[in-house]
C-alpha cells in the first residue's frame, strides 16, 4: 500500500489550483486565515514545498523588527498580528461591554453595520496582511491570490482594503495581473485536495 501525506494548507493549495478559485493559474498562492495563519505556493503548475517541506509559511513573515513573540519563536510574525485570537482580544479590548460574547461573524456583522471600531480593527487587519501579500507578490509574481478561512468570510469591504494595500504597495507588474479572490472550496478543500494528490501521484 503506497501512502502519500501533506499538510492541510498544502492540499488546500493544490484543491484550489485545480477545480477551486486558482483554477487553471500556473503560478498561485492560497492562504487560510484562523488561528494561525498558512499558506501553499504553487509554482509553474506545481506545490512548491521547498526543501524541508516549509515553503509557504507566510504566517511568519516578520512585520517589524520589534513586534509580539511568535509560537514559532520568532518576533512580530503576521500570524501575532492577524490570528483569530489576536483580532477577539484586540476587539474586546476596544468594544468593551458590547464585547460580550463576542465572535468573528459578530465583529464582520458591526463592521458590516458601520461600527467605526470594528471597521477600524478591519482595516488595520487588511494593512498588515496587505503587506506580507505584498512580499508575496513581489517574490513570487502570482497569477491567483485565494484567501480563504473564518476572517474571509468577513466581506467585500475587507478584500477591497486588501486590494487596495496592495495596488499602493506592491511592484506595479507583479500587482497589475494578482487577482485576490476569495477561496473557492470551503471547508472541503483539504479532503479534496488528499484525493488529488493521490490522483497525480499515481
Ligand atoms: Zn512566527
Amino acid at each position: 500500500l503506497r501512502v502519500f501525506m501533506d499538510n492541510d494548507v498544502n492540499l488546500m493549495t493544490l484543491a484550489e489550483a485545480r477545480i477551486g478559485a486558482a483554477k487553471g493559474a500556473k503560478n498561485a498562492f492560497c492562504l487560510t486565515l484562523g488561528t494561525g495563519v498558512g499558506g501553499g505556493i504553487i509554482y509553474e503548475g506545481r506545490l512548491h514545498r521547498g526543501i524541508s517541506f516549509s515553503a509557504g509559511e507566510i504566517g511568519h513573515i516578520p512585520l517589524g523588527i520589534k513586534g509580539p513573540k511568535c509560537n514559532c519563536g520568532g518576533s512580530a510574525c503576521l500570524e501575532s498580528y492577524v490570528g483569530n485570537r489576536f483580532i477577539l482580544k484586540l476587539a474586546k479590548k476596544k468594544l468593551g461591554r458590547r464585547a460580550r460574547n463576542l465572535t468573528l461573524e459578530k465583529l464582520s456583522k458591526l463592521a458590516k453595520r458601520g461600527n467605526t471600531i470594528a471597521l477600524d480593527i478591519f482595516y488595520d487587519y487588511a494593512q498588515k496582511l496587505g503587506l506580507a501579500l505584498t512580499a508575496v507578490i513581489n517574490l513570487l509574481n502570482p497569477e491567483v491570490i485565494a484567501i480563504g478561512g473564518g476572517v474571509s468570510k468577513a466581506g467585500g469591504f475587507l478584500f477591497a482594503k486588501i486590494r487596495e494595500v496592495v495596488k499602493d504597495r506592491a511592484m506595479p507588474i507583479p500587482a497589475k495581473v494578482a487577482k485576490i479572490k476569495k477561496a473557492k472550496l470551503g471547508n472541503n478543500a483539504g479532503i479534496l485536495g488528499a484525493a488529488i494528490l493521490v490522483k497525480e501521484s499515481l
